[in-house]
Order: C-alpha cells, then structure tokens, then sequence
C-alpha cells in the first residue's frame, strides 16, 4: 500500500459498522474515490476529524489496489453551517448529489469539484439558493461535455431567432418554426435566455454570480434540472420538492 496526499471534498458518509465509517470523496487527483475511515464514529478522536459531510481538506490516504483507507486530514475548509438552514441544505445536497453522479471521470473530476467548492460558497454567502443549485446543474453539465447548444437554432442552424425555445430533443435553443415540431419545447423568455448563455460564459465564483426575479428563476431552473436530469440518466425526485422552496 502506498501513502497519498489529495484535497478533496466528503459528499456522502455512510456508517460501516460499530466505530468506522465509508466516506465518499470528490478529490482533486483520483477522481470520486470512498475511502474507509476507521474509527471515525469515536468522537473526538483524532481519526473523526475532517469525516463529515462538506468537509473540504487535504487528505492523506493509504491507496491499496482496489480501496482507499484514511490515515489523516487536514482541513482545509468546512460548509457545515449550510446545515443549519433547511432550504440552504437541501440545495447543496442535490449539488453533492449531482457532482457524485458526474464525476465518473477522473479528468473532469478536479474541475467539478472547484466548481462544487464555489457553488457552497456561494450558498454560504446567502446568494438564492434555487439560483445556485440550478446554474450549478447547467455547469456541471458543460464541465462534462454536455453545453446546451445556444448560439443558433439547434435544430435548422438559423442564427435568425426571434422568439427562443428550449429543446431537449435538440439539447439547446430552437426557433419559432422549428418549436413547431417540438411539442415539448419550451418558451424561453430573453432573461432566462441570458441566464443560460451567462453561466456557460463565466467562470469560477463568477457562475454565481447574476440574479433572476422568482418567475425567471422558475423557468431557468425547470430547464437546468430537466436538462441534467435526461443526461445522467436520472430522475431526480426530489426537485419537485426543490422547486417549492
Ligand atoms: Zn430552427
């Protein structure tokens, strides 16, 4: 067994037996890795620090061929008072959940989880939290390969686009004509449209970074989860209680 040092993010612990713990970790060099914390249910030892939820540190690690064990932490950041809001919480835990779900792949894996960091601190600076977890989702979804395609009609490549739609059989923005043979294609207002083009432009922190009024926002975010939804694959459930927040 070799001895490795990464920084990386808890999105999930889940108890192992009577004194250890499995940890799943987002990390800048091995990709989504769990890592087995022994010892770690033992308050206030030495081996429980850095084990919780949205802990963000540099981890030493032993790597054996097939698991991780954790010998130390030092922390590095901690996103432990999101908790103590109910709706603040609710978001990031969709947005640990998201992340997990798109980090298959070690080469993205980094960038994820520096996007992750700056959506929890956006969460954390009181910025909407539905803002934050949905223009994370679009994010997400560029970082992996999957941009909606908006600078022309997905669907006839005309750049001549009066009224915009939102296609998820074309993965992007449609026009007017081509919305005609798209029943499920939705009327994106130019806010929303904007909203969509701004995240995909801006970088770091600044993702975060605009505002929608509540009836924009609902548009936007129905969009980003739908849109992240079809493409892992996945139903998340929970965004209908989401999106009564
Ligand atoms: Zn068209």
């Amino acid at each position: 067994m070799g001895v490795i040092k990464t920084k990386g993010l808890v999105i999930k612990e889940v108890s192992y037996n009577d004194s250890d713990k499995m940890l799943t970790l987002i990390t800048e060099d091995y990709g989504k890795i769990t890592v087995l914390a022994r010892n770690a249910k033992k308050n206030g030892s030495r081996t429980s620090y850095g084990t919780q939820v949205l802990t963000y540190g540099e981890y030493v690690l032993f790597k054996g061929r097939t698991s991780f064990i954790m010998n130390s932490c030092d922390v590095l950041m901690n996103f432990y008072n999101l908790a103590t809001d109910l709706t603040c919480f609710t978001h990031a835990a969709h947005m640990l959940d998201m992340a997990g779900d798109a980090a298959q792949d070690n080469m993205v894996s980094a960038q994820i989880l520096n996007i992750l960091l700056y959506g929890l601190q956006a969460l954390k600076k009181g910025r909407t939290p539905l803002l934050v977890s949905a223009s994370f989702a679009l994010k997400l979804m560029q970082i992996t390969g999957y941009p909606p395609h908006v600078c022309s009609c997905a669907s006839c490549n005309t750049c001549d686009i009066e009224q915009i739609f939102f296609s998820f059989k074309y993965n992007g923005f449609i026009c007017e004509n081509c919305s005609k043979q798209d029943s499920e294609a939705v009327f994106v207002d130019i806010g929303v449209a904007k909203g969509i083009m701004y995240v995909l432009c801006a970088q770091k922190g600044g993702v975060f970074n605009f505002e929608l009024s509540s009836e924009l926002l609902n548009v936007f975010s129905n969009i980003a989860f739908r849109y992240i939804s079809q493409h892992l694959d996945k139903n998340y459930k929970k965004l209908d209680i989401l999106n009564e927040f």
